[in-house]
């Protein structure tokens, strides 16, 4: 087990580490621990899934894929990874219909942090989850399923790691589909919604270096990745006034385009397409750091307005920075819970002290528009405010005391974010 994150910024504090390679194991171990948190790949930026007590990887468990055909369904071990998931789904013709930009993370820890893709019509993550079998507190399995479990199943999918330790998960899955990507560059702002609105799935990149265009508007967008379903037809030579990328691109300015899935309109499975970063390849930069803020769709424009006065600061630490969409949801602590939303990903430079006074006035400006984190990222959000923004989250706050009543899935952040 990594002693760090994979981003190297978070040393894990744990007293113990654990490798399981049976339930009844985990079971055991989770009802003698005092203090206990379970980690996924490590691809979280922040202290969540940190303890100074046990740290346990699921990793030595079997890592089962059981697909029912008749009920559209795959049950999946909690520790397997999106890119090793997809390759048995697409081999038994079968997708997922979102992926994130990277498919190394774990299917446990990225369901707990409600990561997601890009689209329209396309929830994250978490929304495809139908059922969970999780090791509770007192060491007992707990399962729980969307069509018997009603609203406390919608508590307990985007859960930070604060219910229990998942074991597997249940996820809804559609017949394997073909995609085309597309690379355009420079995209006037305001063509945003008619851009996500191209295709199935869209991701627009900006440095915030492009100047200010015609109404005073700073971050052009510099390049738009079009995921289209095959079969569409593709973008015109003048589309929304951008340029055809004329070869493969990597979003990070001056990273080798050969870690990103393939593009210029290629067609190939789901699993190539979806994410931006291939399985072999290191994802992003891997020197850097990231932040993102889920904002009401509808305040997209305003949102991008308030940080164009900090366009000059943002790009002097800034990589790069990503914009999506996702489909609004249920599930109590996802940030997309109740609206659909305008993701605004940051991906810093790995230098958290001169990132920080950055970041606290990225937040101030986005504060009116009432930001939700990203909970595996970087994030330094006012507590109160964070509740504030989740209608549910007394209700969460209430189950996490019923389930684990003596807190021993806690952690720092968790005690920050979510008193008792
Ligand atoms: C290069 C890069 C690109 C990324 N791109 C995206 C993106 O496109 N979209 C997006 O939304 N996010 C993205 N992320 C963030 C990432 O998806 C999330 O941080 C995700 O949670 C990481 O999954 P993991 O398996 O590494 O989980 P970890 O970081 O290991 O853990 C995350 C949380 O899940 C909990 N957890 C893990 N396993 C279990 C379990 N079995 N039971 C209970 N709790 C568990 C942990 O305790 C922790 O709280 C990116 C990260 C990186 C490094």
């Amino acid at each position: 087990m990594p002693e760090r994150n994979w981003a190297g910024n978070v040393r894990y504090a744990a007293a113990r580490r654990h490798r399981p390679t049976g339930l009844d194991e985990l079971r055991r171990l989770v009802a003698g621990s005092d203090r206990i948190r379970a980690v996924g790949t490590g691809h979280s930026f922040n202290r969540l899934g940190d303890t100074a007590g046990d740290l346990v990887s699921l990793a030595g468990l079997p890592q089962t894929v059981e697909v029912d055909r008749e009920r559209a369904t795959v049950t999946v071990a909690a520790a397997m990874r999106y890119g090793d998931l997809a390759t048995r789904l697409h081999a038994a013709g079968f997708a997922l219909p979102t992926m994130a930009s990277l498919p190394h993370i774990s299917v446990a820890g990225a369901v707990a942090t409600a990561t997601h893709g890009s689209g329209d019509g396309i929830g994250n993550l978490a929304t495809a989850v139908s059922a969970l079998e999780l090791v509770t507190a007192d060491g007992e399995l707990l399962t729980v399923r969307r069509d018997a479990d009603g609203d406390r199943f919608a508590g307990m999918v985007v859960a930070l790691g604060a219910l229990g330790v998942v074991t597997r998960l249940t996820l809804d899955v559609v017949p394997a589909f073909e995609v085309r990507q597309y690379v355009r560059l420079g995209l006037p702002r305001a063509a945003l919604d008619e851009a996500f609105a191209s295709a199935y799935s869209v991701s627009l990149f900006t440095d915030w270096r492009g100047g200010a265009d015609s109404r005073g508007a700073a971050g052009r967008i510099d390049q738009v990745w079009r995921k289209q379903l095959a079969d569409a037809p593709p973008p015109p030579a003048d589309w929304l006034g951008t340029t055809a990328a004329t070869g493969p691109v990597h979003p990070v300015p001056g990273m080798p385009a050969r870690n990103c899935t393939a593009q210029l309109g290629e067609p190939g499975p789901w699993h190539e397409r979806l994410p931006h970063f291939r399985l072999g390849f290191t994802p992003s930069s891997g020197d850097e750091l990231q932040s993102e803020y889920h904002l009401p769709r509808a305040a997209a424009a305003g949102a991008l307005a308030a940080l164009d006065p900090l366009a000059d600061r943002i790009a002097a630490v800034l990589q790069v920075c990503e914009l999506r969409t996702v489909a609004a949801d249920e599930l109590w602590l996802s940030p997309q819970y109740g609206r659909d939303s305008l993701a605004v990903h940051f991906t810093w430079i790995g230098d958290g002290d001169a990132v920080a006074p950055v970041l606290a006035e990225v937040e101030r400006a986005l504060a009116p528009f009432a930001p939700r984190p990203h909970w595996g990222k970087v994030f330094t959000l006012d507590p109160a405010a964070v509740a504030a923004a989740y209608p549910r989250f007394a209700d969460f706050a209430a189950l996490a005391g019923e389930l684990d009543p003596a807190g021993k899935f806690r952690t720092d952040l968790l005690d920050r974010y979510l008193p008792r």
